[in-house]
């Protein structure tokens, strides 16, 4: 049977790039080969996120542009999935008239089949049903030929309501996959040369897909540094109230764990936290820090901040400016406060100004900026195992990699290193990455 051809746009977040190569997976066995050629394509998928306005905007100017193409290729299928095809649902197709597919976050698993409808047919489809099992989790994803790093999906939804986020209407409630499944997943990857797994999840530390002693996440992560192959595990996203003593024991008891945390902290005053339905103060988060500084002294700490939630005056901004001069993370991502529909948060009153949001996400990331280029400077002259990932984006001379705290690594060498594990010594430190070259050692090796 000849190959039909799939091209898939992915916008927003690490869940969304593993959800689309669950859909690429799953294509493939109906017959379908990835392009990156998107007007070869038989089938587009975009997938989307609603998480920001900026990524619903991305959206739309994305299918305007496919309008033409479909206009040429009639037969063209297009789809849309993720979270604003969940929220948007029929709505989706009678604004924009040339989607032939909209399918919600709980109903990849039927791709093949809808697709197949569609081909028969020709008549839109929508189907944003939430089931009572999200059946995509269990579907693994082969590691691709060469690559070194993979993401391992381990539970999905959310039961937190923060006030400003739509996850939980859009994605559905918590689900974890059972620990075995995710074992054997990682035992393939593992056999196809993957070193580096990224278990994923909207709030992966209230994993429970063990029976319960409440440390369920502690003993996937244990289980994960048993096999054999897998030199790196990382984790994302946690939520600051479920971080137990045991997950932060684990930076000191399983050595493949990498010593990078992402805890969104969103503010630094604990009225906007309440107002944000976050329930932690920042005495709860400044002792999780203090935790995890002491177990684990050089961890790299990232985090999110959301600044002019509604309602945040002059004094609660200034409490998040002290609490990132406190804490100094390594990076954060910074955001202005965006309202979504149907979220708590959009009912509230007392709306900051856009141009007041402007202003206090210009002084966050101007901080920030500071306090990350300090943080990659004090790293120069230091040596440090880097994972080669791949040639670099700067240089065709030189590879990259990324340190165990994170940081992306750039260093003269040839691809012959990509998938080994090397010492680096950092010689130069920028914002966004650090410069090194490989120690005496390892270049005689090479
Ligand atoms: S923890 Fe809060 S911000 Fe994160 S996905 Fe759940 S509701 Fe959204």
């Amino acid at each position: 049977m000849e190959k039909k051809s799939l091209f898939i746009r992915t916008l927003g977040c690490q869940m969304n790039v593993h959800d689309s190569e669950k859909i690429m997976a799953l294509m493939e066995t109906s017959g379908y080969e990835s392009v990156d050629d998107i007007g070869k394509a038989d089938l587009i998928i975009i997938n989307t996120c609603s998480i920001r306005e900026k990524a619903a905007q991305k959206v739309y100017s994305e299918l305007g542009r496919l309008k033409k193409l479909k206009t040429i290729k009639p037969e063209l299928i297009i789809g849309v999935g993720g979270c604003l095809a969940q929220q948007w649902g029929a709505k989706f197709i009678e604004k924009v008239p040339c989607l032939d597919l909209v399918f919600g976050t709980h109903n990849i698993h039927l791709l093949p089949e809808l697709i197949a409808k569609i081909q028969k047919e020709r008549i839109p489809v929508v189907h944003t049903e939430f089931h009572e099992s999200v059946n995509s989790l269990g579907i693994s994803v082969r590691a691709k030929n060469g690559k070194v790093s993979a993401y391992v999906t381990i539970m999905q939804g959310c039961n937190n309501f923060c006030s400003y986020c739509v996850v939980p209407n859009l994605r559905g409630r918590e689900e974890s996959r059972p620990l075995k499944e995710i074992v054997d997943e990682v035992k393939v990857l593992a056999d196809h040369g993957v070193k580096e797994v990224t278990l994923l999840g909207q709030n992966v530390n209230s994993y429970s897909g063990t029976t319960g002693n409440g440390h369920a996440f502690a003993d996937l992560l244990q289980k994960m540094g048993e096999i054999e192959g897998i030199e790196r595990i990382r984790f994302t996203t946690s939520h600051p109230k479920d971080l137990s003593d045991a997950l932060v024991s684990c930076f000191s008891e399983v050595d493949k764990l990498c010593e990078h945390i992402h805890l969104p902290v969103q503010a630094g005053s604990d009225r906007i936290l309440k107002m944000m339905n976050r329930r932690y103060t920042m005495t709860d988060y400044f002792d999780r820090v203090d935790k995890l500084r002491t177990v684990c002294p050089h961890i790299s700490i990232t985090s999110d901040i959301i600044v002019g939630f509604p309602g945040e005056t002059e004094r609660d901004f200034q409490a998040t400016i002290d609490m990132m001069e406190k804490i100094r993370f390594d990076n954060i991502f910074s955001f202005k406060y965006s309202e979504r529909e149907g979220t708590a948060a959009a009912k509230l009153g007392d709306k900051v100004s856009l141009c007041v949001k402007r202003d206090r996400l210009q002084l966050v990331q101007s901080l920030q900026e500071r306090h990350t280029l300090s943080k990659n400077r004090n790293l120069i002259g230091n040596m440090e195992e880097i994972l080669v990932e791949s040639i670099s984006k700067n240089s065709r001379e030189d590879v990259a990699g990324r340190t165990r705290t994170n940081k992306i690594v750039n260093f003269r060498g040839y691809n012959n290193l990509i998938g080994k594990t090397v010492s680096i010594v950092i010689t130069d430190a920028y914002l966004h990455s650090l410069r090194g070259v490989l120690t005496e050692e390892e270049v005689t090796q090479c």
